[in-house]
């Protein structure tokens, strides 16, 4: 699933390619995929995105202030600009036609279709977005909201962070990166953290995600619409290879389909984590 960096390099994809083009139709062609239906799709026809900004993982395209194409992509949806006269396939749920022959399409393949649009006439009125916690790149993200938020908490980090309601924009990935650089492990309860150990994750959380950033950046066409490369990460997906810092083996566990990558010298005082079903537990 793209996370916070993936959607912000998306973002200045989609600034770059659609800002000031002019929509000449918009097709949920998978009609499911639209969550909203007070303001008719019809609506777009004519308009032009004046800016698209991002909030946690949602891309908002914004026609003007009353008038937004939200779009999250969930576990398998892809952006794409397809040229001419490409038809639209099978995979292809909702489409926006541009007035240079380009049209902007969300494309889900396999099974499940979990992508989602909606029309709003402010952003806020999607519901995922109202609960949302602080964007961990603003200025709004202090230590003092950090330890606010984890304050006597018996929640484990992983699953803390991952949490869009206390912080926007991390997923899986970036967590297993996050809790690597902070050398926390995450199975730690935010409970027992020290001020320490807070700033700690505060300073790990923006620097491994702008970090992100540049990596994916840096490996985009300037085009990107696509998940990143993560081939920059430290732990994630890097079982049995040696840690970047102390060179011991990186280790996971599993939980129910999600794996959690990390380094047992650095993050868990040299002792595996138990690989059982309660570890991940809210
Ligand atoms: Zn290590």
């Amino acid at each position: 699933m793209p996370e916070l960096p993936d959607l912000e390099v998306m973002r200045e994809g989609l600034d770059r390619r659609l800002v000031g083009r002019e929509i000449l139709a918009a097709n949920a062609y998978s009609p499911s995929i639209l969550k909203t239906a007070s303001i008719p799709l019809e609506e777009l026809v004519g308009e032009r995105f004046a800016a698209v900004s991002r909030r946690g993982k949602h891309l908002i395209l914004t026609c003007r202030d009353d008038l937004h194409v939200v779009v999250h992509l969930m576990l398998a949806g892809r952006l794409v600009i397809a040229r001419g006269a490409t038809e639209p396939t099978k995979a292809t749920a909702f489409g926006l036609a541009f007035d240079d022959g380009s049209e902007l399409r969300i494309v889900e393949n396999g099974g499940i279709k979990l992508a989602k649009v909606y029309l709003v006439g402010d952003p806020i009125d999607v519901p995922a977005i109202a609960s949302l916690g602080v964007e961990p790149l603003s200025e709004m993200f202090t230590v003092a909201y950090l330890k606010e938020r984890l304050v006597g908490l018996r929640r484990q980090l992983k699953g803390l962070i991952t949490d869009q309601r206390v912080i926007a924009g991390i997923g899986t990935a970036y967590a297993d990166e996050i809790l690597f650089e902070a050398r926390l492990s995450p199975i730690r309860y935010a409970s027992a953290l020290t001020d320490e150990e807070i700033e700690r994750l505060h300073r790990a959380i923006m620097e491994v995600l702008r970090r992100g950033i540049e990596e994916i950046r840096s490996r985009s066409d300037g085009v990107l619409l696509a998940e990143g490369s993560r081939d920059f990460m430290r732990v994630y997906k890097r079982t049995g290879q040696p840690c970047p810092v102390c060179g011991g083996r990186i280790a996971e566990i599993r939980y129910a389909q999600k794996r959690t990558y990390y380094c047992p010298n650095c993050q868990s005082k040299g002792r595996a984590i138990p690989d059982r079903r309660s570890w991940m537990k809210r």
